[in-house]
């Protein structure tokens, strides 16, 4: 597929709002392209290179596009840096000066998709001296064969401002539609990509042959998208959901999914980014237990020694770094809770129930520093209340249900899993925002160029975000002065291309941190557009920052679903 028609249809996926005509215009792709093209056209739509297990990043700054721009437009530097200025969008720069050349290429080429792609990925893999030239030559070469258009996106996608709002769930509908002309095969799909995280290799294999997708199995050194957790507000209500089921204790670390195969391991984080680098401790460990083949996942916390207890979540936190690792290994050792067991030997666990899981577990755990969750078995809601008081006693946030007979639901958030947190004022759980903006300090604060944060909620349904609180109390003075650095850094003069918004902040800023947010209810209002319907969206009453949530990205924010949830389950409770 020539570059010009994805790039066309990029510019029509940004006009429209409407899930259905995404799917319609993605489906038009998809039944364009070779089923070869067709994983590279899928990262393409992603804004990415790679699924982020492998761990392929750009690498390239502003500044460099500002570099390549000048040198196939043929303008000063000093010219580009001006309009963006004035544009705040260097794809919007690279469109109007690529428009208005003053050198006319006398070689430009049609590129296709592939072509563009394969650039890309030579970009990110040029390292060592004379990388950042290289980085530009390629860079320029693309945008001298570039259609204003063309220059636009593939500007957009270089710096890592390519958001078109295309969610997961758009594309796997829209490649349903490719084959049946309708959702009908998404199901199939959906699997296919919870077991591997690749959309791109699942839209090939797909295009390839649509049934090869119910052959999608398990695979090691391929991350499963973790099960998630429903909540509800009382042990009533958990013990009427679930009947008899098995209560841990929920643990408040991080969460890795670890992947064995003899002496070689991986270790991947909730984003299903590769971290085993940072945790040679846990590789030492996992290598050393006796299975052979295996992928488990369990939470991972930082124990004091000298206090004889485990460190906060802000402390265990330190341990995810990418220099002094070794030191930071000494000072804050890790245990490993495992709770979830999904291949063991040449099995795939993922259709087993819980109980058939959790004897595989204890067979295998504890060893090293992982050891397994406590588990009890509820008879009756009393049993739930009881285990969710005792955690609270032990210092922890809370309890997990579990339904004895469910499978694991990789990638969904199902009542296969039922948290039971503490609660923050009359809610039942905190909310983690993404920071679309944030304000400048008033009175006392205005020695900070820092005075509070616009958080907004994803809603997986339209791939927007939706603003939800302006959080302006619960930072220490070194939290206020590391989110006036860390913001300042990320500033934009517009609002972010996905994002719904009616209130406007002092400074937007790229979707990058997500925080955790505690309230006191949530309200309908206005000023916020999450799940917003006739001119009401939802809000927080009292929100107030708790902690960063380094290990979550934008898109796995509280979901504007979620939201909504939680807003009724408030209701119920008053
Ligand atoms: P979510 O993971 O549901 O998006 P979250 O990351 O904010 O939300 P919580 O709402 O606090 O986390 O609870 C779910 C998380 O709890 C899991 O993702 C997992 O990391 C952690 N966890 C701790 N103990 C357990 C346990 N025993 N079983 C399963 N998960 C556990």
């Amino acid at each position: 597929m020539l570059f010009s028609k994805l790039a066309s249809a990029f510019e029509e996926v940004e006009k429209r709002s409407g899930r259905l005509e995404m799917t319609d215009l993605l489906a038009g792709i998809y039944r364009e392209s070779e089923a070869t093209e067709a994983r590279k056209i899928t990262y393409l739509i992603q804004g990415i290179l790679a699924p982020p297990y492998e761990g392929i990043d750009l690498g390239m700054g502003e500044r460099f596009a500002v570099q390549a721009i000048s040198s196939a437009a043929g303008y000063a530097v000093k010219k580009v840096d001006e309009d963006y200025k004035k544009l705040g969008d260097l794809g919007l720069v690279a469109e109007s000066l690529l428009g208005e050349k003053r050198q006319q290429s006398l070689s430009a080429q049609e590129m296709s998709a592939s072509y563009v792609y394969d650039s890309m990925l030579r970009i990110s893999k040029s390292a060592g001296a004379g990388s950042q030239d290289m980085k530009i030559k390629l860079l320029a070469e693309m945008l001298n064969n570039s259609t204003p258009q063309e220059g636009k996106f593939i500007v957009r996608f270089v710096t890592g401002q390519l958001r078109l709002g295309v969610g997961d769930a758009t594309i796997l509908d829209a490649l349903s539609f490719t084959a049946a002309g309708d959702k009908s095969l998404r199901e199939g799909l959906e699997r296919a990509y919870n077991l591997c995280s690749d959309l791109g290799h699942v839209a090939s294999s797909f295009l390839e042959s649509p049934e090869s997708v119910l052959e999608f199995r398990v695979e090691l050194f391929k991350p499963i998208r973790p099960a998630l957790a429903e909540r509800l507000s009382t042990p009533e209500d958990i013990f009427e959901k679930l009947g008899k089921c098995a209560i841990e204790n929920k643990f408040d670390g991080f969460r890795m999914q670890v992947h064995k195969k003899g002496k070689n391991v991986e270790i991947y984080s909730r984003k299903l980014e590769k971290i085993t680098f940072m945790y040679p401790d846990v590789v030492e460990a996992a290598r050393a237990i006796k299975a052979g083949e295996m992928i488990f996942e369990g939470e991972a916390l930082a124990f004091n020694e000298k206090k004889n207890r485990f460190y906060s979540f802000q402390e265990t936190m330190h341990r995810r770094r990418k220099y002094g690792i070794a030191e930071s290994a000494k000072e804050y050792p890790l245990y490993v809770y495992a709770f979830d067991i999904l291949y063991l030997n040449g099995e795939d666990y993922t259709q087993r129930s819980y109980s058939e899981r959790r004897k595989a577990l204890e067979k295998v755990f504890p060893s090293g520093l992982f050891r397994v969750s406590e588990k009890k078995i509820a008879e009756s809601s009393a049993d739930i209340e009881k285990a969710f008081a005792h955690s609270l006693e032990q210092g922890l946030e809370g309890i997990m249900a579990k339904d004895l007979g469910a499978p694991y639901v990789a990638g969904a958030r199902k009542f296969a899993w039922i948290k039971l947190k503490k609660s923050y004022g009359k809610s039942v759980d905190t909310i983690d925002v993404v920071v679309v903006g944030y304000y400048l300090g008033r009175g006392q604060r205005a020695e900070f160029e820092f005075g509070g944060l616009l958080g907004a909620v994803y809603n997986p349904e339209s791939g927007k975000l939706e603003t939800v609180a302006k959080i302006g109390s619960g930072y220490s003075e070194e939290e206020m002065r590391n989110f006036e650095e860390m913001l300042s850094e990320i500033k934009t003069p517009e609002p972010p291309a996905d994002l719904e918004w009616k209130i406007k902040p002092d400074f937007w800023v790229k979707p990058k941190y997500v925080v955790e947010v505690a309230f006191d209810d949530i309200t309908l209002s206005p000023t916020h557009t999450c799940g917003m319907k006739r001119d009401k969206g939802y809000a927080l009453r009292f929100p107030r920052m708790m902690r960063m949530r380094a290990d979550k990205d934008e898109k796995e924010s509280t979901t504007t679903q979620e939201v909504i949830e939680m807003y009724q389950l408030m209701k119920e409770k008053k």
